[in-house]
C-alpha cells in the first residue's frame, strides 16, 4: 500500500527499495545498507514487534519512513526467529562494488529463505527433516512433491481421489512449507493449515525443468513431472543457485506401503502424542536409540510407511537378529557411529556453497572411521548384513584431500585465513613464510632498538589505526636519536614513532597477509568444488550408514526389551503370546500384565467388554504398534508373535475431539467410522473402541451393532471391537466370525481389583461407579450412586419390556388414526364434479379439507 505513484518523490534509494519490494511482497526484506539489514514501512513497523527491535525513523525524501535494522553479521539469529514464527525473508544485497557504482548501488535479492528451503545448520533440525511440499490437483487426483533441500532428497507419489488421503500422507511428515497454485480449493487450504499447520506458498510460474530433466529420472508420468516441477520451480526461484545436490526424484509406490490415515497415526502416538504434540509416551521415544542424525531422521522415515512386502519385512528381521546374535560388534559399531557426523548435510551444503572449514574437518572424521566400520561388518557374517558392504567405501580420495588441504582448527569463516594446511600449497607458503618473517623482524626490533638507546621501557606495538610504531615514554625522549624516527601519534605521557624500514616491514606482512587469505579462499573453493564430484557418492554412504544406524538401533532396544522376532505368516492369524504395550510398559509403575492374542483363521473380531479402566484401549492399541513394529522391520514386545502382513489400519480409539474445526466427538466418531468400512480389505486392521458411546444408549448400540455386523458380513479384516453395551455379547451366537473376551476383574468384599487381563467370554459387569470411587468424587454422591444402581438393575428388564410394548401400542393407534384420514381426502377428491366447479368453489373445496 506504499503505492508506486508516490515513488518519484522519494530518494533514489527509496525508490530503488520500493522497486524490489514490490517483487518480493509476502516476504520480510533484509535491505542491505553499509553493515545493516534494514527493513522499512510495514515490514519494519511488522518485525519491529516480531523480533523486538527499536523502531526508528529514516528520512526518505518524501516522507520519513518507518524502519528497523539488525548488523548483517547477526542477522541469522533474527532470520531464525522470523523463519521459525512461519514467515520468509529475502536477502537484498549490494551486487556491485560501492566504490565504483554510479548513483545508488545496484542491489538484487540473492536468497529467500522459507521455512521449508533453510540451510543454515543452526536453524535446522538435527534429527528431522526439513521438507517443502507441494500439492498439485491434477482432474480428479493430486501428485505431492518433496524435496528436503538440506539433504536433497526429493520424492513424489500420487493420490488418487481423496484429498483426506493428502492431509494423511503429509502428517506426521516433518513437512514445514506446502506450495500449491493459486487456484486451490479453499477448504482444502484451510485444512491444510488446520492440520498440518505449515507456511502456505504459490507457485504457478512457469516450467523449469527443462534443465534439469536429469532429476526426472525414468519417471515418465506427466503428472507426477508435473507435480515435481512445482516444488522444483519454487525452489529454483526462491534459491537462485544451482543445486547440484538435488537427488533424483524417487517415485513413492503408496501401494507399496501400510497405509495408515491421519487418525490412526494421531491414536497410535507413533511420533507425536495427542495430548501435547510432544514427542513424550511415543513409540518413536522407544524405537529411537540411534547414534547418527542421519539414523534418527531414517528411523522416522521408516515409522511412517511400515512395509508392506513381506520378503523385504523378514528381510529387516534378519539383519536385526544378525545384530543380536553378535553382541561383541553391535557395541563396536554403536560406538564406531558416533564418529560419523551428518554426512547428508554436509554433501547439501557443499553443493549449496555453504560449507566450511570445520564442516570439512567434520566430513573427514566421518570418512576415517569409515574403514573401522567397514571391518566390523565384515566381521558379522551373515548374507542379509554383508549386502550392506559394497556401499560402504571410506572414499580415501576424499579423504586425502581433505587431510591435505584443510587445517586442523580452522576458524568459522572462510575469509579470514588459517584455513588451508601448511605445506598444502607452494605459494602460500611463501606467503606464510613472509609474513612469519615479517613479524619475526618487528619481534627483534624492539630488543634491537632498547639496546641501541638504552631505553628499557621502549616498546614495539601494534593498532589497527597507525599499524606498527615504537613507544617512548615522554620522560625518555631526551635519550633517543629522534632524528631516526619519524613521530606518529602523541599519547598523555608517551610518544609513538615509526621507521621507514618498520613502514616497509609493515608493507609486506600486510600484503603477504592479505594475498595469502585471498589465495586460502580460492583454494578452499577449489577444494569444495573437487568435493562436488561426489555428492551422489556421499549420499550413497549416507543412507547406508543411517540403514545400518536404525538396524543397529532396533537390535539394542529388542534385546534391551526382551523383544520377540516376529514370524510373518501367509495365513490370516493373529497369534501373539505374552503382548506387551511397548509405551506403557515403560512408563509403568507397577509390573505391565502380558496379554494373548488369538485370532484363528475362522476369527475376524473380537468383541472385548469389561469395565472402563480395565485395560481395553491398551490392550487394542497394543496389537495396533505391534503390527507397525513388525512391519517395520523391528522386534516386537512379546514372548511369540505369528502375523499376517496388514495392508492398512485403522481406529477409532480414545478422545481425539476435533475441538478446533468444530465436529463433535460423535461425529469425528462416526467420520472415523465412516473412513474405514469404506477402505478396509479382509487385509486390514480395525480397532474400534467404544464406538457409539458419543450419543443416546439405544442409537450408539444399533449404530455399533450394524457396524460390527457389517464388518462381520462385507470386510472380514481382523477387528478389535471394545464396548461397554453388554447386550452385544450375545452377537456370538449369530456372527460365525465373532469372539467374545472381557478383562478380568476380582471383586470381593466391596474392593475391585483391575486385573488387566484378558479372558475369553463376555464381562457381567461395567463397574462404573467403581472408577467414580478411584476418581475420589465424594462418598456421598458413590453411596447415592450405588443404591441407585441397585434399583435400576433391579427393575430395569421389566421396564424395558414395559416400554416398548407401551410405546409399539400408541403409535399403531396414531397410525390407524391418520390412515383413515387420509382415505376420507383422498376420497371427496375424487369424488367432486371438477369440470363443473367455479375456480372460486374449488378453492373453497379445499379449504373444506
Ligand atoms: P479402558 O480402555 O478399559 O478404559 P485403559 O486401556 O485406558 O482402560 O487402561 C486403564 C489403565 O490401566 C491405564 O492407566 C493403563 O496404564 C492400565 N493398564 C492397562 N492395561 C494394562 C496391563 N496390561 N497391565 C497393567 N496395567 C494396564
Amino acid at each position: 500500500n506504499w503505492g508506486i505513484t508516490y515513488m518519484a518523490k522519494y530518494t533514489p534509494m527509496m525508490e530503488q527499495y520500493i522497486q524490489i519490494k514490490q517483487a518480493n511482497q509476502d516476504v520480510f526484506l533484509f535491505f542491505r545498507l553499509g553493515d545493516f539489514y534494514e527493513l522499512f514501512f510495514d515490514d519494519a513497523l511488522k518485525a519491529s514487534k516480531e523480533l523486538e527491535i527499536t523502531l526508528t525513523q529514516r528520512d526518505g525524501g518524501k516522507e520519513k519512513i518507518p524502519m528497523c535494522g539488525v548488523p548483517y553479521h547477526s542477522a541469522e539469529r533474527y532470520i531464525k526467529t522470523l523463519i521459525e514464527k512461519g514467515y520468509k525473508v529475502a536477502i537484498c544485497e549490494q551486487v556491485e562494488d560501492p566504490k565504483v557504482a554510479k548513483g545508488v548501488v545496484k542491489r538484487e535479492v540473492v536468497q529467500v529463505i522459507t521455512p521449508g528451503t533453510i540451510m543454515e545448520g543452526s536453524m535446522l533440525t538435527e534429527d528431522e527433516n526439513n521438507f517443502i511440499a507441494s500439492i498439485t490437483p491434477i482432474q480428479q487426483d493430486y501428485v505431492i512433491a518433496y524435496i528436503d533441500l538440506s539433504t536433497g532428497e526429493s520424492f513424489v507419489s500420487l493420490i488418487e481421489n481423496e484429498f483426506k488421503d493428502v492431509l494423511s500422507e503429509l502428517y506426521n511428515r516433518p513437512v514445514k512449507e506446502i506450495v500449491i497454485p493459486e487456484a486451490f480449493d479453499s477448504e482444502a487450504k484451510e485444512q491444510l493449515s488446520h492440520y498440518l499447520n505449515v507456511t502456505i506458498s504459490i507457485e504457478d510460474g512457469e516450467d523449469v525443468m527443462e534443465d534439469y530433466q536429469y532429476l526426472l529420472g525414468n519417471l515418465t508420468d506427466k503428472r507426477l513431472i508435473r507435480g515435481f516441477g512445482r516444488v522444483f520451480q519454487y525452489i529454483y526461484h526462491s534459491q537462485k543457485r544451482f543445486l547440484s545436490h538435488i537427488q533424483q526424484v524417487q517415485y513413492i509406490e503408496l501401494t507399496q506401503y501400510m497405509k495408515l490415515d491421519l487418525y490412526s497415526k494421531r491414536n497410535l502416538e507413533l511420533m507425536e502424542s495427542i495430548r501435547d504434540q510432544s514427542r513424550k509416551g511415543t513409540l518413536l521415544t522407544v524405537l529411537d536409540k540411534t547414534s547418527t542424525a542421519m539414523g534418527a531422521r531414517r528411523l522416522k522415515k521408516w515409522l511412517d510407511r511400515p512395509l508392506l512386502s513381506k520378503l523385504s519385512i523378514e528381510e529387516r528381521h534378519k539383519q536385526v537378529q544378525a545384530l543380536i546374535d553378535h553382541f561383541f560388534e553391535r557395541d563396536e559399531l554403536k560406538e564406531a557411529l558416533k564418529d560419523i557426523y551428518d554426512i547428508e548435510r554436509l554433501a547439501g551444503r557443499i553443493s549449496y556453497g555453504n560449507v566450511n572449514a570445520r564442516d570439512l574437518l567434520q566430513l573427514k572424521r566421518s570418512l576415517s572411521s569409515l574403514p573401522n566400520i567397514k571391518r566390523i561388518i565384515e566381521t558379522i557374517d551373515h548374507p542379509s548384513i554383508q549386502a550392506l558392504l559394497p556401499d560402504l567405501k571410506p572414499y580415501e580420495e576424499i579423504y586425502q584431500l581433505l587431510e591435505e588441504g584443510i587445517a586442523e582448527e580452522p576458524p568459522i569463516s572462510i575469509m579470514e585465513g588459517g584455513i588451508i594446511k601448511d605445506g598444502y600449497h607452494e605459494k602460500l607458503d611463501q606467503y606464510r613464510e613472509a609474513s612469519r618473517n615479517g613479524r619475526q623482524w618487528v619481534a627483534n626490533l624492539e630488543a634491537e632498538e632498547r639496546e641501541k638507546t638504552g631505553v628499557k621501557s621502549l616498546k614495539v606495538g601494534y593498532n589497527k589505526v597507525f599499524g606498527y610504531y615504537i613507544e617512548v615514554t615522554k620522560a625518555n625522549l631526551a635519550n633517543v636519536d629522534l632524528s631516526r624516527y619519524e613521530r606518529k601519534q602523541t599519547l598523555t605521557n608517551a610518544e609513538r614513532f615509526i621507521t621507514p624500514e618498520l613502514i616497509e616491514k609493515e608493507r609486506l606482512i600486510l600484503e603477504a597477509n592479505d594475498q595469502s587469505m585471498a589465495l586460502e579462499y580460492n583454494l578452499f573453493i577449489d577444494i569444495r568444488e573437487k568435493m562436488k564430484a561426489y555428492i551422489p557418492a556421499l549420499q550413497l554412504l549416507a543412507e547406508k550408514i543411517s540403514q545400518i544406524d536404525v538396524l543397529l538401533s532396533f537390535a539394542i532396544i529388542s534385546e534391551e526389551n526382551n523383544y520377540v522376532q516376529p514370524e510373518m505368516a501367509n495365513r490370516h492369524v493373529v497369534q501373539i503370546e505374552d503382548a506387551r504395550h511397548p509405551v506403557v510398559e515403560k512408563v509403568m509403575q507397577e509390573e505391565f500384565v502380558p496379554n494373548h492374542f488369538n485370532l484363528d483363521e475362522e476369527t475376524d473380531i473380537l468383541l472385548i467388554t469389561g469395565p472402563n479402566m480395565a485395560g481395553k484401549s491398551t490392550y487394542m492399541r497394543q496389537l495396533g504398534l505391534i503390527v507397525i513394529m513388525a512391519q517395520i522391520g523391528c522386534f516386537v514386545p512379546a514372548k511369540a508373535a505369528q502375523l499376517p502382513v496388514f495392508d492398512q489400519i485403522f481406529t477409532r480409539i480414545g478422545a481425539a475431539d476435533d475441538l478446533v474445526s468444530g465436529q463433535s466427538t460423535f461425529m469425528v466418531e462416526m467420520l472415523e467410522a465412516e473412513h474405514a468400512v469404506q477402505n478396509a480389505t479382509e487385509n486390514s486392521l480395525i480397532l474400534f473402541d467404544e464406538i457409539g458411546r458419543g450419543t443416546s444408549t439405544y442409537d450408539g448400540m444399533a449404530l455399533a451393532q450394524s457396524i460390527v455386523e457389517y464388518i462381520h458380513h462385507h470386510i472380514g479384516a481382523k477387528t478389535l471391537f471394545s464396548t461397554h453395551y453388554h447386550e452385544l455379547t450375545s452377537l456370538e451366537d449369530s456372527l460365525t466370525h465373532l469372539k467374545n473376551v472381557h478383562v478380568e476383574v476380582d471383586e470381593h468384599e466391596g474392593e475391585v481389583v483391575f486385573l488387566h487381563n484378558i479372558k475369553p467370554g463376555k464381562a457381567d459387569k461395567s463397574y462404573g461407579v467403581h472408577v467414580a470411587k478411584l476418581a475420589n468424587l465424594p462418598d456421598d454422591i458413590i453411596s447415592r450412586a450405588n443404591y441407585l444402581l441397585e434399583t435400576f438393575e433391579a427393575t430395569s428388564s421389566i421396564r424395558e419390556q414395559e416400554s416398548t410394548e407401551e410405546q409399539l401400542t400408541l403409535f399403531e393407534e396414531q397410525r390407524d388414526i391418520q390412515l383413515t384420514k387420509d382415505i376420507e381426502v383422498l376420497t371427496q377428491i375424487k369424488d367432486c364434479d371438477l369440470l363443473n366447479m367455479t375456480p372460486m368453489d374449488a378453492m373453497n373445496l379445499l379449504y373444506e379439507i
